[in-house]
């Protein structure tokens, strides 16, 4: 796969992977990419890249690319490759026949973060005025969805508060339900930088993960929970600062919502919010939480960074705002060295939540029953829109097994491997009439599609993604999409022939009528981010040219910092004797998601399936060995997989990853979800594990 060969020009462009968002110079012969090298001047690498990064561009031209549309009438017929014009012409009557036949509502859309944001723009665009609903939503809702909710309510707005940079000023980090150093490489290498230097660390986490013990790092607390207690252990360091007089009063005094200060002052002081009551919850000893709770609170400056082990259960808002009370309590946010800062799994989970492609949202994080901002859009756009939330990523799966939802328009995302409870996923979309697929991979949801429109890899697009950071970068075009048609004019045809006409010459337009429309991208033009190679939201009148680097300086977005009490709720899904163990699971560095693209490139020499990780108690119990093979059986479903024995693990939890389709994690994983935003509960699902014979 890896090409060699001398290069005749380079084209600066943004990774297409994890939420780093790093700038890399794609060396080109002709059309052909010779090699990706790190781009010395992208503010979020700084001349790194990781293993994922380097060979990105191997799946980009991958024999699997699908370079034609395809159509069938029934899904158990075979595809029919067909022009353009004719995909987009099945697609849109087969739309409006739904649509005619269920109602307006019956059809929606799902975006993808692996899509720039001026696409994403035009998807949510396409559904609210194509098809004259708010039915769409972003594969952030399986991700970071809790984060926009928690941020929104405590700070005021959903992102990040610090950039990468930052960390190098912390004296504490605490990271929580995140493994950076295999899913965030090039920030990770930041932080042991800095610890290196002798910041103290503090992990929160079921597994031992790298961070918690390598060669040059020591983590000073490994608070190793048991998966889904999350919300007891942060509840129970907000105790410990209150019940010892840490709490930084005269930052809360200056800067936060006192009612709601007392209320949650007197919520966490509680007997049973503290450590000792929730040792046998989360074993955690009590000790350990109170230690950790005074460094934290010590600082002088104590940053949080935490991953989908915070958002993926059934109180994961609860979670997110667990840790903005605990932040604002000793007065850590708004100068360097401090924040609460989510880091982000995919490329463009930032810009896909910031671009509308909720269902409740507007562009910009405002609310679609605000007469005012959809006025806004309605005058822009010369439409009506409703001022009802549509229909969530779950909900559109009831919907359409209960008979209501029956047309689905879906961009760069694979639901069925990647949605939980795969088996409940494959039942609602055979329940539809019209699926549109648009993807560079015919993948599994695209087995259940009517109509197939070939995607755009990174290297074929122009646009913007957004990083964990909020820095707008460029993407930019290295070579002509191989179906001859981008993304966002796919957008722009179908839309047209739903009758709602799009003409855009370029994606610098999309972005254009986006800061028009968007205050806080008012000041985002591309000539800006050529100038200064990238910008950072908030980007407008009252900020920096460049945007800004730094959230809530002086005040909160939302004003006055929110608390909210964190009532610590047990999760659904319990362990019995006949699923004695509980499943959580995560990522591996060289594989990236579903493994969709990283598949496809060399970096399945390192790694070429999912395992399951287990202690040697639970093997031993077991009668497993190291690479035999167990079979993996939920209340969902089952799988079958090859064992690893692993000091990572505690006894009674188990881990994988969900990169390979064969092994298929997400057939076991439970459709319960987070309470405020349906972001599922991956985290947490009782397993049995038996060991079995080679499938
Ligand atoms: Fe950077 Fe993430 Fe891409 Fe690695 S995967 S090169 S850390 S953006």
């Amino acid at each position: 796969v890896i090409q060699i060969g001398q290069a005749e020009h380079s084209v600066i462009t943004t990774c297409a992977y994890c939420g780093v968002g790093c700038g890399f110079k794609a060396e080109m012969k002709g059309n052909t990419v010779v090699r990706m090298v790190p781009w010395k001047d992208g503010k979020a690498n700084e001349g790194h890249s990781c293993v994922k990064g380097r060979f990105a561009w191997g799946y980009a031209t991958h024999k699997d690319r699908i370079t034609h549309p395809m159509v069938r009438d029934k899904i158990t017929d075979p595809w029919r490759q067909v022009s353009w014009a004719e995909a987009i012409d099945f697609a849109a009557t087969r739309f409006k026949a739904v649509q005619a036949r269920y109602g307006k509502d019956s059809v929606g859309g799902i975006t993808s973060s692996r899509c720039t944001n001026e696409e994403v723009y035009l998807v949510q665009k396409l559904v609210r005025a194509a098809f004259s609903t708010n039915n769409v939503d972003t594969c952030a809702r399986v991700c970071h969805s809790p984060t926009g909710y928690g941020m929104g309510q405590t700070f005021g707005t959903s992102a990040g508060t610090q950039t990468f940079r930052s960390v190098e000023e912390a004296d504490v980090i605490m990271v929580i339900g995140a493994n950076p150093t295999d899913a965030h490489p090039v920030f990770a290498s930041r932080m042991k930088k800095r610890l290196r230097k002798g910041a103290q660390l503090i992990v929160v986490d079921p597994r031992r993960i790298d961070l918690v013990s390598s060669p040059h790092v020591q983590a000073q607390h490994h608070l190793a929970l048991k998966p889904g207690t999350n919300v007891a252990v942060i509840t129970a360091m907000a105790h410990v600062v209150v019940t010892e007089g840490l709490v930084n009063e005269a930052y809360v005094r200056e800067r936060c919502d006192l009612p709601s200060f007392n209320d949650w002052r007197e919520f966490v002081s509680r007997p049973e919010n503290s450590p000792e009551a929730f040792e046998a919850e989360t074993g955690v000893p009590a000790e350990e939480v109170r230690r950790a709770a005074r460094l934290f609170a010590s600082g002088p400056n104590s940053a949080i960074y935490y991953g989908l082990g915070v958002t993926e259960h059934a109180q994961g808002s609860t979670m997110v705002i667990g840790i903005c009370n605990l932040a604002m309590a000793c007065g850590m946010v708004g100068r360097e060295g401090v924040g609460v800062n989510p880091l982000r799994g995919q490329n463009n989970v930032q810009g896909s939540c910031d671009m509308g492609s909720f269902p409740h949202e507007l562009p910009g994080y405002r609310h679609i029953s605000d007469t005012t901002v959809r006025s806004q859009f309605e005058a822009a756009w010369g439409v009506q829109i409703s001022p009802e939330p549509g229909l969530r990523i779950p909900n559109m799966f009831e919907a359409a097994l209960s008979g209501s939802f029956k047309g689905l328009y879906c961009v760069g995302e694979d639901i069925v491997q990647s949605d939980p409870n795969t088996q409940h996923v494959a039942a609602a979309l055979s329940a539809m009439e019209c699926i549109v697929v648009q993807d560079i991979f015919l993948n599994e949801t695209a087995k259940y599609a009517h109509v197939l429109l070939p995607g755009s890899s990174f290297l074929e697009k122009d646009g913007t993604f957004t990083n964990a950071e909020r820095r707008i970068s460029r993407v930019r075009q290295v070579m002509p999409p191989l179906s001859g048609v981008g993304d966002w004019q796919a957008t722009m045809m179908l839309s047209t022939a739903l009758g709602y006409e799009m003409h855009y010459g370029h994606p610098e337009d999309i972005m254009r009528e986006i800061a028009a429309l968007t205050p806080s991208f008012a000041g985002v033009t591309y000539e800006k981010i050529d100038r200064f190679g990238s910008l950072q939201w908030p980007c407008n009148e009252n900020t920096d040219e460049a945007g800004t680097s730094l959230m809530h300086v002086g005040h909160f977005v939302r004003g006055k910092g929110r608390f909210f009490n964190t009532q610590y709720v047990a999760s659904d899904e319990k362990v019995n004797a006949r699923y004695p163990l509980l499943l959580t699971t995560g990522r591996i560095l060289s594989q990236y998601n579903v493994g969709a693209q990283t598949r496809r490139t060399a970096n399945n020499l390192w790694h070429d399936e999912d395992q399951l990780e287990l202690h040697a108690h639970d093997a031993e119990e077991r009668g497993i060995r190291e690479g035999d093979w167990v079979g993996i059986a939920s209340r969902a479903g089952q799988t079958v997989m090859r064992a690893v024995i692993s000091d990572r693990m505690q006894p009674g939890v188990v881990y994988t990853t969900f990169h390979f389709p064969e092994s298929g994690a997400n057939v076991i994983t439970t459709d319960s979800s987070d309470w405020a935003t349906n972001c599922p509960e991956y985290k947490v699902t009782a397993v049995q594990v038996t060991k079995v014979m080679q499938p």
